[in-house]
Protein backbone atom coordinates (compact mmCIF):
# COMPACT_ATOMS: atom_id res chain seq x y z
CA UNK A 1 0.00 0.00 0.00
CA UNK A 2 0.92 3.57 -0.65
CA UNK A 3 0.30 6.55 1.66
CA UNK A 4 0.16 10.29 0.79
CA UNK A 5 -0.40 12.68 3.02
CA UNK A 6 -2.49 15.77 2.28
CA UNK A 7 -2.38 19.50 3.56
CA UNK A 8 -3.52 22.80 3.11
CA UNK A 9 -3.88 26.18 4.63
CA UNK A 10 -5.04 28.12 2.17
CA UNK A 11 -8.43 29.42 0.56
CA UNK A 12 -10.99 26.92 0.81
CA UNK A 13 -8.96 23.89 2.67
CA UNK A 14 -11.59 21.53 3.24
CA UNK A 15 -12.80 22.16 -0.54
CA UNK A 16 -8.97 21.56 -1.36
CA UNK A 17 -8.26 18.65 0.16
CA UNK A 18 -11.53 17.18 -1.98
CA UNK A 19 -9.94 18.50 -5.04
CA UNK A 20 -6.92 16.98 -4.51
CA UNK A 21 -8.20 13.57 -3.95
CA UNK A 22 -10.56 13.72 -6.79
CA UNK A 23 -7.59 14.84 -9.37
CA UNK A 24 -5.48 12.03 -7.63
CA UNK A 25 -8.46 8.95 -7.70
CA UNK A 26 -8.95 10.13 -11.15
CA UNK A 27 -5.67 8.59 -12.74
CA UNK A 28 -6.63 5.43 -14.31
CA UNK A 29 -3.23 3.91 -12.60
CA UNK A 30 -4.14 4.45 -8.96
CA UNK A 31 -6.91 2.54 -6.93
CA UNK A 32 -8.15 4.44 -3.91
CA UNK A 33 -8.00 2.64 -0.50
CA UNK A 34 -9.20 4.43 2.67
CA UNK A 35 -9.29 7.97 2.91
CA UNK A 36 -8.13 9.59 6.35
CA UNK A 37 -10.84 12.47 7.77
CA UNK A 38 -9.50 15.97 7.98
CA UNK A 39 -7.14 16.93 10.78
CA UNK A 40 -7.15 20.55 11.89
CA UNK A 41 -3.45 20.92 13.07
CA UNK A 42 -1.18 24.00 14.00
CA UNK A 43 1.70 25.12 11.32
CA UNK A 44 5.12 23.31 11.87
CA UNK A 45 8.64 25.41 10.74
CA UNK A 46 8.02 28.20 8.53
CA UNK A 47 6.53 31.56 8.83
CA UNK A 48 3.38 32.39 11.02
CA UNK A 49 1.00 31.56 8.82
CA UNK A 50 -2.54 29.66 9.31
CA UNK A 51 -3.79 26.28 10.93
CA UNK A 52 -3.71 23.25 8.14
CA UNK A 53 -6.20 21.13 7.54
CA UNK A 54 -4.50 17.84 6.74
CA UNK A 55 -5.74 13.92 6.04
CA UNK A 56 -3.88 11.01 4.81
CA UNK A 57 -5.16 8.97 1.85
CA UNK A 58 -4.31 5.34 0.99
CA UNK A 59 -3.72 3.55 -2.85
CA UNK A 60 -2.45 0.79 -4.80
CA UNK A 61 -0.76 2.26 -7.92
CA UNK A 62 1.05 0.79 -10.94
CA UNK A 63 3.06 3.68 -11.28
CA UNK A 64 6.85 3.78 -9.39
CA UNK A 65 7.61 6.36 -6.73
CA UNK A 66 9.02 9.07 -9.12
CA UNK A 67 6.36 8.66 -11.59
CA UNK A 68 3.78 9.46 -8.49
CA UNK A 69 5.63 12.02 -7.79
CA UNK A 70 5.38 13.86 -10.72
CA UNK A 71 2.00 13.44 -11.20
CA UNK A 72 1.52 14.71 -7.13
CA UNK A 73 3.46 17.75 -8.61
CA UNK A 74 1.30 17.80 -11.15
CA UNK A 75 -1.90 17.92 -9.25
CA UNK A 76 -0.46 20.48 -6.73
CA UNK A 77 0.22 22.73 -10.42
CA UNK A 78 -3.02 22.45 -11.25
CA UNK A 79 -4.87 23.59 -8.17
CA UNK A 80 -2.73 26.82 -8.67
CA UNK A 81 0.32 26.02 -6.10
CA UNK A 82 3.06 28.54 -6.28
CA UNK A 83 6.53 27.28 -4.57
CA UNK A 84 7.63 30.04 -2.41
CA UNK A 85 9.37 29.92 0.80
CA UNK A 86 10.21 26.97 2.27
CA UNK A 87 7.41 25.18 4.63
CA UNK A 88 5.18 28.79 3.69
CA UNK A 89 1.36 28.82 3.05
CA UNK A 90 -0.08 26.46 0.68
CA UNK A 91 -3.30 25.77 -1.72
CA UNK A 92 -2.09 22.05 -1.50
CA UNK A 93 0.56 20.42 -0.34
CA UNK A 94 1.14 16.07 -1.57
CA UNK A 95 3.94 14.14 -0.35
CA UNK A 96 4.39 10.52 -0.20
CA UNK A 97 4.90 8.82 2.93
CA UNK A 98 4.93 5.52 2.21
CA UNK A 99 5.37 3.14 -0.71
CA UNK A 100 4.86 -0.21 0.68
CA UNK A 101 8.36 -1.47 2.17
CA UNK A 102 10.36 0.63 -0.54
CA UNK A 103 13.10 2.96 0.79
CA UNK A 104 13.45 5.87 -2.17
CA UNK A 105 16.88 7.96 -0.91
CA UNK A 106 18.20 10.42 -3.88
CA UNK A 107 17.80 14.26 -4.33
CA UNK A 108 14.05 14.50 -5.64
CA UNK A 109 12.61 12.03 -3.77
CA UNK A 110 12.90 10.66 -0.28
CA UNK A 111 10.58 7.37 0.75
CA UNK A 112 9.86 7.42 3.97
CA UNK A 113 9.00 10.92 3.84
CA UNK A 114 11.78 11.94 5.95
CA UNK A 115 10.06 13.88 9.17
CA UNK A 116 6.98 11.74 9.22
CA UNK A 117 7.33 10.06 12.51
CA UNK A 118 8.41 13.70 14.00
CA UNK A 119 5.19 15.09 12.95
CA UNK A 120 1.80 14.50 14.25
CA UNK A 121 -0.30 15.85 11.61
CA UNK A 122 1.00 13.04 9.73
CA UNK A 123 0.68 10.30 12.05
CA UNK A 124 -2.91 11.12 13.67
CA UNK A 125 -4.40 10.44 9.94
CA UNK A 126 -1.95 7.97 9.61
CA UNK A 127 -3.23 5.74 12.58
CA UNK A 128 -6.31 6.27 12.10
CA UNK A 129 -6.58 4.28 8.70
CA UNK A 130 -3.11 2.24 8.66
CA UNK A 131 -2.46 1.26 12.20
CA UNK A 132 -0.45 -1.80 11.90
CA UNK A 133 1.51 -0.90 8.46
CA UNK A 134 5.39 -1.06 9.30
CA UNK A 135 8.13 1.67 8.73
CA UNK A 136 10.61 -0.36 6.29
CA UNK A 137 13.40 1.34 7.94
CA UNK A 138 12.28 1.92 11.27
CA UNK A 139 11.22 -1.41 11.49
CA UNK A 140 7.41 0.15 13.78
CA UNK A 141 3.91 -0.33 13.80
CA UNK A 142 2.63 3.38 12.78
CA UNK A 143 0.59 2.84 15.96
CA UNK A 144 3.77 2.51 18.19
CA UNK A 145 5.00 5.41 16.39
CA UNK A 146 2.31 7.86 17.09
CA UNK A 147 1.90 6.78 20.53
CA UNK A 148 5.79 7.35 20.93
CA UNK A 149 5.36 10.52 19.79
CA UNK A 150 2.23 11.45 21.81
CA UNK A 151 4.16 10.20 24.87
CA UNK A 152 7.19 12.78 24.50
CA UNK A 153 4.78 15.67 23.49
CA UNK A 154 3.24 15.01 27.28
CA UNK A 155 6.92 14.68 28.25
CA UNK A 156 7.72 17.96 26.56
CA UNK A 157 4.20 19.65 28.04
CA UNK A 158 5.32 18.72 31.79
CA UNK A 159 8.79 20.22 31.27
P1 LIG B 1 7.51 20.36 1.76
O1 LIG B 1 6.54 19.29 1.37
O2 LIG B 1 8.77 19.83 2.40
O3 LIG B 1 6.91 21.45 2.56
P2 LIG B 1 7.56 20.96 -1.08
O4 LIG B 1 6.19 20.38 -1.17
O5 LIG B 1 7.82 22.29 -1.73
O6 LIG B 1 8.03 21.09 0.43
O7 LIG B 1 8.55 19.86 -1.67
C1 LIG B 1 9.88 20.13 -1.92
C2 LIG B 1 10.52 18.93 -2.64
O8 LIG B 1 10.53 17.80 -1.80
C3 LIG B 1 9.82 18.44 -3.88
O9 LIG B 1 10.18 19.16 -5.01
C4 LIG B 1 10.26 16.96 -3.97
O10 LIG B 1 11.25 16.77 -4.96
C5 LIG B 1 10.88 16.71 -2.62
N1 LIG B 1 10.50 15.46 -1.95
C6 LIG B 1 11.39 14.61 -1.39
N2 LIG B 1 10.77 13.55 -0.85
C7 LIG B 1 9.44 13.73 -1.08
C8 LIG B 1 8.30 12.94 -0.77
N3 LIG B 1 8.38 11.77 -0.11
N4 LIG B 1 7.08 13.42 -1.16
C9 LIG B 1 6.98 14.60 -1.82
N5 LIG B 1 8.03 15.39 -2.15
C10 LIG B 1 9.26 14.95 -1.78
MG1 LIG C 1 5.48 18.66 -0.34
Amino acid sequence: MVYIALGSNLGDREENLKNAYDHIIGSEKIQPGKFSRFYETVPVGGPPQPMFLNAVLEMQTSMEPHQLLEELQRIELLMGRIRGEKWGPRIIDLDILLFGDRIVEDDTLKIPHPFMHERMFVLEPLVEIAPHMVHPVLKKKILQMYQELKNLNQQGLQK
